[in-house]
């Protein structure tokens, strides 16, 4: 049974100690200045629903809302039970400085600021956490935030070779799907969890096109109109979230122009907001994003769940298939795909250079940096990594780190 009371007997203890009153981010400013820079009318909608979210209306929804962390588990499983998912990696200064309480020390800011919106009863109308066994951080998390919320668990192992483990990730899905039925009083079968499929294709089917256009055109959707819309994607229904991504598509065609910035491919830690300092300085310094290799993004978005055999374990095995044998998580054993997913995508879309980007403490992407820039290395491919944290100290530093990284691509050029 993954449904575990962790700390159950310590909750009173727990919650006197920590819980505190309502800790207020204050996002909207941020919101409102990569706003500013947006040329396409309708990305008014995502930052709409953004400022709803922060304000914490979006939550409001007849459903049932289940909070969860990570690609590994399956959006389809949640939607097809008739339940709200919604994301919650989250980048927040403010959050981890109130996380740090929780989780003082060397711990990543990404725990710590979950911790401080757990802590700080942010999340108070979520009515299920389901958190994956992916970095061991992650995995406490489940014990960390268990006084205040039911929390599902969700360990398929880190070994992510599709024929070895195949059985095993069918049953872990189909005891999750088994608890959300039992837990929600719902029936759902296969025919929920095609439906479910298909809204997740659909917005593969869109974001690739968003994808492929910036490859392009990097300028058409800046890059930040595009994390945005990956962040909104966070809480958003699917469907309004393919209408709305449908409009910025037709509108951002119109403005594909070539420009002569070196064309970036960005790998590593998801970028998140508002923690948009990697992405401002890749601006400032002159680099043009034209695509990502993150796991909110493309990992996420670009594969669709392709259904061989459409009865239900066929459908579970398809969403394994996707989302741990096709998982980029460093997590997860999988550093020769990653290293050819990043070198097939440098060539196919003729980009200048890689930036690997880290947030300090994270060892799952900062151990396999060396031999990444090793590999790439021997392909001629230029290469940076960058860590940092959730604060703007370093900012200085990291442009001017960034635009000897430019000038060096430019010369690479001629
Ligand atoms: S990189 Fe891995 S651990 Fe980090 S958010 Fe993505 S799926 Fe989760
Ligand atoms: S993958 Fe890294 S950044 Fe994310 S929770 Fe784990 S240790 Fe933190």
């Amino acid at each position: 049974m993954t449904q575990k009371k962790f700390l159950d007997n310590f909750r009173d203890e727990i919650q006197k100690g920590f819980v505190s009153d309502r800790i207020s981010p204050n996002n909207i400013a941020e919101l409102q200045k990569y706003k500013r820079k947006s040329e396409i009318p309708s990305m008014e909608n995502f930052y709409e629903a953004i400022e709803n979210f922060e304000n914490k209306k979006t939550f409001e929804l007849e459903k049932p809302s289940v909070g969860y962390f990570c690609n590994i588990v399956p959006e389809e499983i949640i939607l097809a039970c008739d339940l709200h998912p919604v994301r919650l990696c989250c980048e927040d200064q403010v959050c981890a400085q109130a996380g740090e309480e929780i989780a003082p020390g060397d711990i990543c800011c990404v725990i710590k600021s979950i911790c401080g919106k757990f802590y700080g009863r942010l999340y108070e109308n979520l009515n299920l956490v389901i958190i994956p066994g992916t970095c061991d951080p992650k995995t406490k998390l489940a014990e960390l935030i268990s006084p205040l919320k039911e929390i599902y668990f969700l360990d398929p192992g880190r070994d992510s070779d599709y024929l070895e483990n195949a059985a095993i990730w069918e049953s872990r899905y189909t005891e999750l799907f088994d608890f959300l039925k039992k837990r929600f009083h719902k029936n759902p079968g296969r025919t929920q969890l095609i439906s479910a499929c298909h809204k997740t294709n659909k917005r593969t089917e869109i974001f690739r096109k968003i994808y492929q256009l910036r490859t392009d055109y990097p300028d058409s959707i800046n890059v930040f109109d595009y994390y945005i819309m990956i962040y909104a994607s966070f809480f958003m229904e699917i469907e309004l979230w393919n209408d709305f991504a449908e409009k910025v598509y037709s509108q951002a065609l119109e403005k594909k122009k070539t420009q002569n910035k070196p064309r970036i491919l960005l790998v590593g830690t998801p970028v998140i907001f508002p923690n948009f300092k990697i992405i401002d300085v890749l601006e400032q310094s002159g680099l043009a994003m034209a695509t990502d290799i993150q796991c909110t993004s493309f990992g996420r978005f670009f594969n669709p769940v392709e259904i061989d055999e459409d009865t239900e374990s066929g459908i579970i095995r398809a969403l394994a298939l996707k989302n741990i044998a096709g998982s980029i998580c460093p997590c997860l054993l999988n550093l020769e795909k990653m290293a050819n997913l990043i070198i097939d995508t440098v060539n196919q879309y003729n980009l200048d250079g890689v930036i690997y980007y880290n947030l300090r403490l994270c060892q799952v992407f900062e151990i396999q940096t060396a031999i990444l820039r090793q590999i790439l290395k021997q392909r001629n491919i230029p290469f940076i990594s960058i860590k940092t944290d959730l604060g703007k100290e370093d900012t200085g530093q990291l442009k001017t780190r960034l635009e000897a990284f430019r000038e060096m691509l430019e010369s690479h050029r001629k």
